[in-house]
């Protein structure tokens, strides 16, 4: 199973964009990425590192018809400490894979071959890692249904791939707070469904409101559950803490929600720090009664591309609720310094989150 790693290297490269570019998210791609196959039987074989070039794919290929498709999204950065690049929490990454490989009816992989493979190509392309403040190489793996046919069933044959590209950081001129509209009629996912999982339908799925959203002046959806409408799942992409009074909380994962690792950092610096966090179950009603109150101290959400967004403004039908007067809250400012910091090296990472 697996083998070693052949390269093949990309002799001519790409220009890499200059200093002074603006990455945006996802825009430029590396000089390589990392492929692997999967056949039953034969389990996962031929990991290899090619030139960056598109996929060639039979029309017929399951992952075009069923959707049997996974992904995951983490960031290496060039710290500021060392002059190394150092990757956030691929450890966690790897998991997380396999969970939603799981629940797809996919093959797991091995995670250690995972975070090496990813290490392997991450050095290769090491170039391409920003140096610019706050900047990052994004890497996303993902893993696709490859089988021609269209009987509905899961596929003999898989293709794992890692593909990386350098990003602007999401707020480079310090953090700006999001209007966000509360999703009242579309779901993004259901208990029992596919929402714990980072499964590319639960994406498309989720488009329609975000285009609405928009229209409405909002960045993003709350995504309330989709069976009652009362309890806050996430926002937009990311996972969604809220402080009232002094206690923090965040949506408990109840099987429709991603388990952000991000979520799970947050969550531990919280822990660390001496501040109440609870994980639990959360109610649209509870956050409109501690906004009347006046104790809805401050919103923020949290992911992999933005770290911490804070939360300006909550529209819920013709009610709009501003929190910290569309300002950014102290705890929300002091979390994203405090993970950008390890992530940078500026600040020492005395949890181990950091691979090089
Ligand atoms: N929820 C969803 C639906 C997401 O796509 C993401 C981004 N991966 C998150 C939450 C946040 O997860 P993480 O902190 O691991 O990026």
């Amino acid at each position: 199973m697996y083998g070693t790693i052949r390269i093949e290297r990309n002799e001519q490269g790409k220009a890499i964009p200059a200093a002074e570019q603006s990455l945006g998210f996802g825009r430029y791609f590396t000089d390589h990425m990392l492929l692997v196959d999967y056949e039953e039987g034969k389990g996962w074989h031929d990991p290899r590192i090619v030139p960056y070039a598109p996929l060639s794919l039979d029309p017929a290929a399951m992952v075009f018809h069923y959707g049997q498709a996974v992904f995951e999204g983490l960031k290496a950065y060039h710290c500021v400490d060392t002059g190394e690049v150092r990757i956030f929490r691929p450890d966690q990454n790897a998991k997380r894979l396999n969970r939603s490989n799981e629940r797809l009816q996919m093959p797991l992989l091995d995670e250690d071959f995972f975070v090496n493979a990813i290490q392997a190509l991450v050095r290769l392309d090491a170039k391409w890692v920003p140096q610019k403040k706050g900047a990052s190489l994004y890497i996303r793996p993902f893993v696709i249904a490859t089988e021609a046919g269209l009987g509905v069933r899961s596929s003999s044959r898989y293709l794992f791939v890692v593909i990386l590209s350098p990003v602007e950081a999401y707020y480079d001129e310090g953090l700006k707070p999001i209007n966000i509209l509360v999703e009242n009629h579309y779901a993004r996912a259901v208990q029992g469904g596919i929402g714990d999982a980072k499964a590319a339908g639960n994406y498309a799925a989720s488009l329609k409101a975000q285009a609405l959203a928009k229209e409405k002046g909002c960045a993003q959806v709350l995504w309330l559950d989709a069976i009652e409408k009362a309890h806050l799942e996430e926002v937009g992409s990311m996972n969604v803490f809220f402080r009232i009074g002094r206690e923090v909380i965040t949506p408990s994962l109840s099987g429709s929600i991603l388990a952000g690792i991000t979520r799970d950092s947050i969550i531990q610096l919280l822990c660390d720090w001496g501040v109440p966090v609870t994980e639990r179950k959360i109610s649209i009603a509870e956050i409109v009664q501690a906004y009347e109150e006046g104790t809805l101290e401050e919103a923020f959400g949290t992911g992999t591309a933005a770290v911490v967004s804070p939360i300006g403004s909550l529209l819920w039908g013709e009610k709009q609720m501003d929190i910290q007067g569309g300002g950014i809250g102290e705890l929300t400012q002091k979390l994203y310094d405090a993970v950008t910091g390890i992530q940078s090296g500026s600040l020492p990472d005395s949890r181990g989150w950091m691979v090089s």
